[in-house]
């Protein structure tokens, strides 16, 4: 056995994806980095030893342009261009590939952290250093750093520092959550296992074990879906041990979710209800992924009003967008419905203040363990907003490092501001960067696309429901013209919406209604007169009501920002109102209803240097005109005196409403995203007028790309020149930024 002492500037234990993304946001800033993880495999529950799919802030496709952006956006692309039929392993090596791709991370796998040395006062604690058992290889490591992150989900490390955490409910009054319950209590939500199953191509038997339970005896059968052929996560429901402690009883907590694994495939297999003679078990999960344990206590509790109210906080640092999602406390065995959900109108902001503890001075947390109440964490807890989080609290540590300040010192602007340089998100927030030398250019295109009447005409679609019209209001709306059929004459009604907040793509406030005779006829463009202008430019919800007499018509490939929506009734159980869930694009995505609103400014070059690097109140995004046969659409930057340049980072647009995921949950039919950039220069101007290249890229898949200059480039413009794209008709470049 070997003892051993380490020393890093940042110390983060646990390898879920919060504290993947912590290491890999602090490591690309300079700092040095341990990276702990007590399973030999990272990803925590996303990984293949339990095989939850990442889900975040898009919901399912329930939030509109919310996909995670910075780390975890990576992620999700590499994963897309490697694996689009999800299968665990491959997201594990993406996973471990990018840990891997930061020489500053010192990865410590098998470690597990179950002691720390901890000084001060009960509200001044400060860690010097953690240590960690590295099973199978006997060596006792103690960890050395400034800064410590407890990424690790149950807490453990921050918990014995005498970081103030809670384990259970809160009270209702605590922070006036309806859905808390009036006393508080130490209910979590249980642990789960999964399994995968899979067709052997001939009979297998299957003989249960002694253990396997007779679920026949339960409410499970009458209760719950079981579907042969289901796999991993749609088996989310098999739950247990929100009334146990879920690390204390962990053990027998597994051993109760085996016995139900077993009891179900022996259901599958031998009732006779399924057809599922050849079906077999290809994979049981041993290792409970836990869905709650300690929450540390941060300077803020982020609770229910902020979710559902969109807090929109000055020291918002990431974002989440799942809904409050809460399960009974007697999990698989509850007589009711297994989640009760509800949903924002749209996306909510996390503030930094929930990320590092109330009383451990050199302690930040990230994942399922911030500071929010448990109805909160309902909603924070889905991996692809832990992952965000994760990156905010890195971040905040490798500033904090930089500049030898506590966590609670550190200035939030400048986090926010290294945040959006490093391409995470924090919506509804402009870069102000003050080395970006892009937004002081003059910018131009060879083109920009001016209005939203592309694509190919689909199908008839009979207004039988109501239907919903997202676009651009860029500076104003001078008309709306909508593709019609009648069936005879009649009505057609039409309102508009302002949505309000930039992130949300729900009718909020009525800003105008018409209605409009229209002849019976096919194929008829029909003026709604609508005319709308905003004080500064955003997203125009307009509501076209159900006919019986008319139809409208789809179209594929919409301009960017634009969306079609039909709404669904509410389920009946539901709480009302939640228009997130009445408006969905199930049949629409990727399309759009054919329309005319005449000429928009919503995708002119000067986009690319707004600040924004994802929509909000408008795509935010430069579009050219459809591509010719070689490309050669181009986006100049021109500045009045030449500027001395050795960085351009160019983020193309990685499409940010498609619902990437990990597994299997649905497969998305590109692995490249089409609206990629794919070929493209970068070139500056020589002092003789000419264009010269000084980096080009090929085959990009990415949206990220940092183009450090082996030579400093000293001119007065700067243009990239698209050759392809990885699909899309037009070149769209979200942001260029160029740094001295
Ligand atoms: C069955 C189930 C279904 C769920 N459904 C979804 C879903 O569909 N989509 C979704 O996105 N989220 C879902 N969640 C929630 C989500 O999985 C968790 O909230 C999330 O994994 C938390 O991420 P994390 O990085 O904070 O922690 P974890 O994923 O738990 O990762 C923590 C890591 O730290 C390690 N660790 C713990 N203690 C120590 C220690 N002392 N020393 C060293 N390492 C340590 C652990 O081994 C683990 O690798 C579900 C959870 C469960 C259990």
């Amino acid at each position: 056995m070997r003892h051993e002492t380490v020393r890093h500037d940042i110390t983060v234990v646990g390898g879920g994806l919060a504290g993947v993304c912590a290491a890999i946001a602090a490591a690309r800033l300079g700092r040095t980095v341990a990276l702990i993880n007590n399973r030999p495999v990272l990803g925590g529950n996303a990984s293949s030893e339990v095989r939850v799919w990442v889900v975040g802030a898009t919901a399912h496709g329930n939030n509109h342009h919310a996909r995670e952006g910075g780390i975890m956006g990576e992620l999700f692309v590499e994963n897309q261009f490697r694996n689009p039929d999800g299968n665990p392993y491959y997201w594990d090596a993406v996973v471990l590939d990018a840990v891997r791709a930061e020489p500053g991370i010192t990865l410590y796998l098998n470690t597990d952290v179950r002691e720390v040395d901890a000084d001060g006062p009960k509200d001044a604690r400060h860690i010097t250093a953690v240590t960690g058992w590295m099973m199978g290889s006997e060596r006792l490591i103690r960890f050395e750093s400034e800064l410590f992150l407890d990424c690790s989900g149950d807490g453990l490390a921050g918990a014995l520092a005498g970081a103030r955490h809670r384990i259970g409910r809160e009270s209702r009054a605590e922070y006036l959550e309806p859905w808390a319950p009036e006393e508080a209590d130490r209910i979590t939500l249980g642990s789960t296992l999964l399994f995968y199953t899979k067709d052997a191509g001939h009979p297998v038997k299957y003989v249960p074990p002694s253990f396997a339970k007779n679920i026949a005896e339960t409410s499970i059968p009458q209760r719950r879906i079981i579907r042969s052929g289901d796999n991993g996560c749609a088996y989310w429901w098999i739950e247990f041990g929100g009334e146990l402690d879920t690390v204390h009883d962990n053990d027998a907590i597994r051993d109760e979710l085996w016995a139900v694994i077993h009891g179900i495939w022996d259901h599958i297999k031998n009732s006779g209800e399924f057809d599922a003679a050849n079906m077999t078990l290809e994979w049981v999960g041993s290792v409970p992924g836990k869905r709650e344990y300690r929450r540390f206590l941060g300077d803020y509790v982020l609770h229910q009003g902020d979710i559902l109210g969109q807090t929109e906080f000055a020291d918002r640092v990431a974002f989440g967008g799942w809904s409050i999602d809460l399960h009974p406390p007697q999990g698989m065995y509850a007589d009711g419905d297994g989640a009760k959900q509800r949903y924002a109108d749209g996306i909510y902001h996390i503030p930094y203040r929930s990320l590092y503890s109330v009383n451990t001075t050199n302690l930040l947390f990230a994942g399922r363990n911030i500071s929010a109440s448990h109805v909160a964490f309902g909603s924070t807890r889905v991996m692809a907003t832990c992952a965000t989080v994760g990156q905010a609290a890195g971040t905040a540590a490798a500033l904090c490092a930089a500049q030898g300040v506590a966590p609670r010192a550190l200035d939030v602007s400048a986090l926010q501001r290294t945040l959006l340089r490093e391409d995470a998100s924090v919506i509804g927030l402009a870069s102000d960067d003050p080395d970006d030398l892009a937004p002081s250019a003059a910018v131009t295109a060879s083109s920009s696309l001016t209005d939203f009447g592309v694509g190919t005409l689909l199908e008839r679609l009979p207004l039988t429901s109501d239907a919903g019209l997202v676009f651009p209001v860029d500076p104003e709306l001078t008309g709306l013209d909508l593709l019609v059929d009648a069936e005879r004459d009649t009505e057609l009604v039409v309102e508009l919406h302002d949505p309000e907040l930039g992130q949300n793509y729900v009718p909020r406030r009525l800003v105008d209604s018409v209605t409009v005779p229209v002849a019976a006829g096919s194929k008829q463009w029909i003026g709604t007169g609508l005319r709308w202008a905003p004080e500064s430019a955003r997203n125009a919800f307009v509501v076209v009501r159900a006919n019986d007499d008319l139809a409208l018509y789809s179209t594929d490939g919409p301009a960017p920002g634009v969306l079609g929506l039909t709404r669904i009734p509410l389920d009946p159980r539901a709480e009302s109102p939640q228009p997130l869930r009445e408006w969905t694009d199930a049949g629409l995505l990727r399309r759009a209803f054919r329309f005319r609103a005449g000429g928009t400014s919503a995708y002119a070059p000067a986009k690319a240097v707004d600040g924004y690097a994802r929509p909000y109140a408008g795509p935010h995004m430069w579009v050219s005109e459809p591509l010719g046969e070689d490309g050669g659409a181009w986006l100049e930057l021109a500045w009045p005196e030449p500027v001395t340049l050795r960085r351009i980072d160019v983020l193309a647009d990685d499409d940010v409403n498609e619902d990437l995921i990990n597994l299997h949950h649905h497969r998305t039919p590109f692995d490249t995203l089409p609206t990629l950039l794919r070929d493209y220069r970068v070139e500056a101007r020589d002092a003789d007028g000419g264009w010269r290249t000084v980096s080009r890229t090929t085959d990009n898949r990415r949206r990220r790309q940092v183009h450090t200059l082996d030579e400093p480039v000293t001119s007065t413009a700067l243009r990239i020149v698209v050759e392809s794209t990885n699909g899309a008709a037009s070149a769209h470049v979200v942001a260029v930024r160029a740094y001295a």
